[in-house]
C-alpha cells in the first residue's frame, strides 16, 4: 500500500476493518495522496466502503452453487473439485483412498406412491445418517435425485488394507441407509446399491474414478440391489485381501496372537477411575498391534468370531481374578467387554457365557456387556430374554454407540439395559448444535429411566466441560487415556486411586480443622 501510494499517488484495495464492538468486517478502501503547491504530501484522503453485505450475498451464491438445496450436502460440482484434490494428494502422499457411488433402490416408488414430501423426508434423513458416519475430511455429496457419492481419502498406505476399510465403511453406510425412515404414519425401508472404486492406482484422473465407481454401482444393481460391489480390479484386491486375512486370523487364533487393551472409565466429576473397557487387539506377526477396524469385519463374516468371543470373555475374567488376587482392584471395579452380534444371536449364547462364568468365583457384578443398538432391537423377544437371564447372574448391559442409531430413543424404554454409551462420533464435535441436543436428550432420558450414561471418545477439555455441565456420569477418551496394556492400566489405576485417597484425606482433615476452630 505504501509503495503504491508513494509511487502512484493512490491505492485501492479490499481490507478487513474492526468495529468498535470488536466485529471484523470487509470493506473497500481508496486512498489518494494530496500534495501542496511545493509538491510535498500534505494530506491523505481515504474513502471507505463497507462491503459486508455484498460479501455475504456472494458467499450465499457460492454456497448455493455448490450445495444441494434439499439435503444441504455438497453437489456434484463441489464433489468433483474435492475428488480432483483428493486424487492429487493421494498420489503425492502414496496413500489409497476410496470413492463410492450410492444409488437408492426403487426410490421412485416412494415418490410415486406417497408423494414428494415423503421422498424428500427419506432423502434428508439418509443424507444426515451418512454425514454422521463419516470422518472429518471425508465427503458425502448428493449428485442426483437419489444418487449420493462418498469420498474417503487417505484410508491406508497398503492397497489391500484400504480395500478392506472401504468395504467396512460401505457396509456401515448400507446399514445406516436401510434403517427404516419414518414419515407421518409410514415407515419406509430403503435399500441401496453401492459401487466402490479405489484410487489413485490404475486410473488416469478423477473422471476415471467416477466412471469406474459408476460401473461398479450398476454391477451391484444387476446383482439384485442392496449390494456392495468393487470395480473389477479392486474386487480382485479386496477378495484376495479377505482370503489372506481369513487365513491369518485362523493362525492368529491357533497361535494366541490376540490380547486385550484396557481403557479407563472415569467419573466425569471427580476424575476417579471406576473401571475399564476391554478392547481387542491383534499382535500381528509383521504389521504390529492392529485395532479391530483392521480385522473385525472378516471375523464377523466368517465363523471365526465364535472363537474370539469366548476368548475375550475368558481373558477379561482371568484379568479380573488376577487383579483381585493381587489386591490391585476391589469388588467395586467394573470391566466392560464388547459382545458381537454373531455371538449374542447364537441360540446358546447364555449357556456359553454361563459356562465360562462358572470357571471364576468373583462376583459377576464386576462385568458389563456392551452391545450395539442395531443388534439389540433386531429380535426384541430374544434380546430381552437373554439380557434378563444374564442379569440374574448380576451382569449389567450397556447400549454401545448410542445416539447414532435411528431408533435409540424409541426402544430405550423397552430394553432392560442398565446404561448407555454415547457414541464417540457425537463427542468428537460438541460444537455442533445437533450433537449437543443428542447429548442433552440422552442424559435426560437416561435419568428418567434410571440408566447410567457413559460418554465415549472424549478428546478435548471443551467436550469434558460440556459433559460436566450436563451432569454426565462417566466418560472414556483420549483426553484421559488411550486404551493401554494391562500393566500400564493397573499402574494408572493405582496412581489415580492414591490421588483420590490423598485428596479425600486432606478434605477430611480440613473439615476437622474447621470444626475445631469453629467450636472454639
Ligand atoms: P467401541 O466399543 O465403541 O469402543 C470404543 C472405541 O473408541 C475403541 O476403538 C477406542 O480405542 C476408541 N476411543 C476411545 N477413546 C477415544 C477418543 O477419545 N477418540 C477416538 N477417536 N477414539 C476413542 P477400538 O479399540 O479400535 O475398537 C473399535 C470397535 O471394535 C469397538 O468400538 C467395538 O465395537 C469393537 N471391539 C473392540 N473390542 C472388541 C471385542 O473384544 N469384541 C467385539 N465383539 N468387538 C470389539
Ligand atoms: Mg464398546
Ligand atoms: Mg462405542
Amino acid at each position: 500500500m505504501w509503495r503504491e501510494l508513494n509511487e502512484n499517488g493512490s491505492w485501492k484495495g479490499e481490507i478487513y476493518n474492526r468495529r468498535k464492538n470488536g466485529e471484523v468486517y470487509p470493506g473497500i478502501l481508496s486512498i489518494a495522496v494530496i500534495k501542496d503547491d511545493e509538491n510535498s504530501v500534505c494530506n491523505y484522503m481515504a474513502h471507505f466502503f463497507d462491503i459486508s453485505e455484498i460479501k455475504e450475498a456472494q458467499s450465499q451464491v457460492e454456497y448455493q452453487a455448490h450445495h444441494d438445496f434439499l439435503t444441504k450436502l455438497p453437489n456434484r460440482i463441489l464433489l468433483q473439485e474435492h475428488l480432483k484434490q483428493a486424487f492429487r494428494v493421494s498420489k503425492r502422499a502414496n496413500l489409497h483412498s476410496v470413492f463410492m457411488y450410492i444409488d437408492l433402490d426403487r426410490f421412485k416408488q416412494i415418490n410415486d406412491n406417497y408423494g414428494h414430501d415423503a421422498g424428500d423426508r427419506v432423502l434428508v434423513e439418509i443424507a444426515q445418517r451418512m454425514r454422521d458416519l463419516l470422518r472429518e475430511g471425508d465427503m458425502v455429496a448428493r449428485i442426483g435425485g437419489d444418487e449420493f457419492a462418498v469420498i474417503a481419502p487417505d484410508l491406508d498406505v497398503d492397497e489391500s488394507s484400504a480395500a478392506n476399510k472401504a468395504l467396512f465403511l460401505a457396509e456401515k453406510i448400507l446399514t445406516a441407509v436401510t434403517e427404516p425412515v419414518r414419515f407421518e404414519s409410514y415407515s419406509f425401508e430403503v435399500t441401496a446399491s453401492i459401487g466402490i472404486k479405489l484410487f489413485p492406482n490404475h486410473v488416469k484422473d478423477e473422471l476415471d474414478v467416477i466412471e469406474h465407481a459408476d460401473i461398479a454401482m450398476y454391477q451391484a444393481k444387476k446383482m439384485g440391489r442392496n449390494q456392495i460391489t468393487f470395480y473389477n480390479h479392486d474386487l480382485d484386491i479386496a477378495s484376495r485381501q479377505f482370503a489372506t486375512l481369513e487365513n491369518e486370523l485362523v493362525e492368529a487364533i491357533k497361535k494366541d496372537e490376540f490380547m486385550l487393551y484396557y481403557q479407563p472409565t472415569v467419573c466425569a466429576n471427580t476424575e476417579r477411575i471406576i473401571g475399564a473397557e476391554a478392547l481387542l487387539r491383534w499382535k500381528h506377526p509383521t504389521k504390529g498391534v492392529l485395532a479391530p477396524s483392521e480385522f473385525i469385519g472378516v471375523l464377523e463374516k466368517t465363523s471365526l468370531m465364535h472363537e474370539v468371543c469366548p476368548y475375550v470373555l475368558r481373558s477379561a475374567c482371568m484379568q479380573i481374578e488376577a487383579w483381585l488376587r493381587a489386591k490391585r482392584i476391589d469388588r467395586n471395579f467394573r470391566l466392560a467387554i464388547n459382545i458381537s452380534a454373531h455371538c449374542f444371536r447364537h441360540k446358546d449364547f447364555v449357556k456359553r457365557v454361563e459356562s465360562i462364568l462358572d470357571e471364576f468365583s468373583f462376583n459377576h457384578a464386576m462385568l458389563e456387556f456392551e452391545l450395539v443398538e442395531s443388534v439389540l432391537i433386531e429380535d426384541m423377544d430374544d434380546t430381552v430374554e437373554k439380557i434378563k437371564a444374564l442379569q440374574k447372574r448380576n451382569i449389567s448391559f450397556l447400549i454401545d454407540d448410542f445416539g447414532t442409531g435411528y431408533t435409540s430413543m424409541r426402544y430405550l424404554q423397552q430394553l432392560p439395559v442398565d446404561g448407555v454409551k454415547i457414541d464417540r462420533a457425537i463427542l468428537s464435535n460438541v460444537n455442533n448444535k445437533v450433537n449437543q441436543e443428542i447429548i442433552k436428550i440422552t442424559i435426560d432420558l437416561a435419568n428418567t429411566f434410571n440408566l447410567e450414561v457413559i460418554a465415549e471418545g472424549v478428546e478435548s477439555s471443551t467436550a469434558l466441560k460440556y459433559l460436566r455441565d450436563l451432569n454426565c456420569h462417566f466418560y472414556q477418551g483420549y483426553s484421559f487415556s488411550r486404551p493401554v496394556k494391562h500393566e500400564s492400566f493397573i499402574s494408572l489405576f493405582q496412581e489415580n486411586n492414591k490421588t483420590h485417597k490423598r485428596s479425600k484425606k486432606s478434605k477430611e482433615s480440613k473439615r476437622k480443622k474447621k470444626n475445631y476452630t469453629s467450636s472454639r
